[in-house]
């Protein structure tokens, strides 16, 4: 680690502290819920692995290290979700947001940072803290210690192979996935529906659980081709051997498989009738399942790809109903470890069946630096406030931090459940009489509606989460 030496002197807990709290993994999310567990004045053993044992991405033994980009994405907290996301924080008193802006690099109007700068002020207020202490080395079960009785596991999308094998075996070996098959999601109010239509294939179930979006022979066959011409992401050298599954090969990798292949598997257009044109026949359709309780995120089943940002929104704008389509997603496949939170959690992150382990960050199934240090607030808040023996209210849906934790923890569809960023279809609705001052009482265009709505968004949360913040504390 590279900070001061002075800073690793132990100054050892008084006789009057609580027993601490053991965090596993010193990255975005295990550094803030240490911080987090300090500061409401328990003691914390932050347990991190590197240098002893490196993951495949980090580079260095600093704590809360950037693996990839310097970004922790835009800074705009009336009309953005991350930037909402990034105010939330610095007003809970968030390690990670302070030392970010504390290592401010300039762009635009994004937080980007230094990286080593922010990793060192991350490493120092830590070391700082009385109550903390950093212990080197793997954990490769927790339940090996029998005083462990206040758990936080946060050891990210690498974590090592024998916590992994741990974690399967409390968890049950379906309940965690070691890649994500990221197929994109749409906002459902983007999607025209005066060419899409709802329906079950054979009108099971509900009748209308999908949305459907067909196309004849030629806006197929163009479909296709614009597929198998796309640019396409690689693979990094140390993700080679992720496996792709024959039930979950990327789409561009079943259309070079041969021309009809998609009309055999996601896209067949068996069962289903298009009130647009019920006397046609599609030649094929694409289906979107709804990805949340609210409603408002459908995913495009069957549609995980490698293709690139760009061209998934240029191609998939191809499909008839999605012209104008908004992306809360857009799909990816790469090594990520992640357990199926919705399942297994309860509203503060503790296993149901393990209750003494709670879990925070990218392996909860959020995704991004930001989401991942937001649940490690949280995960430390909860943990701290249970060794206080205080209740746990968790954040209201309304604001960022409760719409990201509600989607992890019950929101989201278990089955299909894949990592998200914190995103406004994670919200409810708010009524656009919400919007600040400045924008009221005005005739709205179409884009200055979708403005106002995700302003309104904006205010209710902040509102929202100084009421609970305030009632936290009491
Ligand atoms: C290659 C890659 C690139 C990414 N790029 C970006 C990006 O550009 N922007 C973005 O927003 N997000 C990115 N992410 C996603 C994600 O936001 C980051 O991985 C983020 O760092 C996750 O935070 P975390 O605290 O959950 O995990 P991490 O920051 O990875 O921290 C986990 C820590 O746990 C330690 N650990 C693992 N196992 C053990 C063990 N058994 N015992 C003790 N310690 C252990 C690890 O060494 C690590 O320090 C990327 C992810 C990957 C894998």
């Amino acid at each position: 680690m590279t900070a001061p030496m002075s800073l690793f002197r132990t100054q050892s807990r008084t006789y009057q502290d609580p027993e601490p709290i053991h965090v596993i993994g010193g990255g975005l999310a295990g550094c803030e819920a240490a911080w987090q567990i300090v500061r409401r004045g328990v003691p914390v053993v932050l347990h991190e692995m590197r240098p002893d044992k490196m993951t495949p991405a980090h580079q260095t033994d600093g704590l809360a290290e950037l693996v990839c980009s310097n970004s922790l994405r835009a800074d705009d907290h009336a009309a953005n979700a991350v930037g909402l996301l990034h105010e939330e924080l610095r007003r809970m008193d968030s390690l990670i947001l302070r030392c970010a802006d504390a290592a401010r690099v300039p762009a635009g109007g994004a937080l980007a940072v230094d990286r080593e700068g922010f990793s060192a002020r991350v490493q120092v207020a830590l070391h700082g803290e009385r109550l903390f202490k950093l212990k080197l080395g793997e954990i490769k079960d927790p339940r090996r210690f029998e005083d462990w009785d206040n758990v936080v596991i946060a050891s990210g999308p690498l974590t090592s192979d024998a916590l992994s094998d741990a974690i399967r075996d409390m968890t049950g070996a379906d309940q965690m996935s070691f890649f994500d098959a990221i197929a994109p999601i749409v906002y459902k109010d983007s999607i025209d529906f005066s060419k899409a239509w709802y329906q079950s294939r054979y009108d099971k179930g509900d009748g209308k659980d999908y949305i459907n979006c067909a196309m004849d022979k030629d806006q197929y066959h163009a479909f296709v081709q614009a597929l198998l011409d796309a640019e396409k992401t690689r693979f990094k050298d140390w993700e080679a051997d992720t496996p792709y599954f024959e039930g979950c090969l990327p789409i561009e990798v079943m259309a070079e498989r041969g021309p009809e292949t998609l009309t055999f598997g996601p896209m067949k257009p068996v069962g289903l009738t298009n009130p647009h044109a019920p006397g046609k026949r599609a030649y094929a359709v694409v289906q979107l399942r709804q990805d949340n309780k609210l409603g408002t995120l459908w995913n495009m089943v069957g549609f995980q790809t490698k293709l690139t940002y760009g061209e998934q929104k240029r191609i998939f704008q191809m499909i008839p109903g999605l012209e104008n389509a908004e992306f809360a997603r857009l799909g990816g496949m790469h090594r990520n470890t992640f357990i199926k939170s919705p399942a297994l959690l309860d509203e503060t992150l503790r296993l149901k069946s393990l209750p003494a382990i709670r879990f925070a960050g990218q392996i909860t199934g959020c995704e991004g630096y930001v989401e991942s240090a937001a649940i490690g607030l949280l995960a430390g808040m909860f943990a701290a406030h249970d060794r206080l023996g205080r209740d746990n209210a968790p954040p209201p849906p309304t604001t960022a931090l409760g719409a990201l934790l509600n989607h992890v923890t019950g929101g989201a569809d278990a089955e299909s459940f894949q990592p998200m960023n914190i995103n406004f279809g994670l919200f409810p609705p708010a009524d656009i009489d919400d919007r600040p001052p400045e924008m009221r009482g005005k005739r709205l265009k179409r884009t200055d509606r979708k403005k106002a709505r995700k302003a309104a968004v904006c205010t209710r949360a902040l509102t929202d989460l100084d009421a609970w913040a305030a009632q936290t504390k009491t």
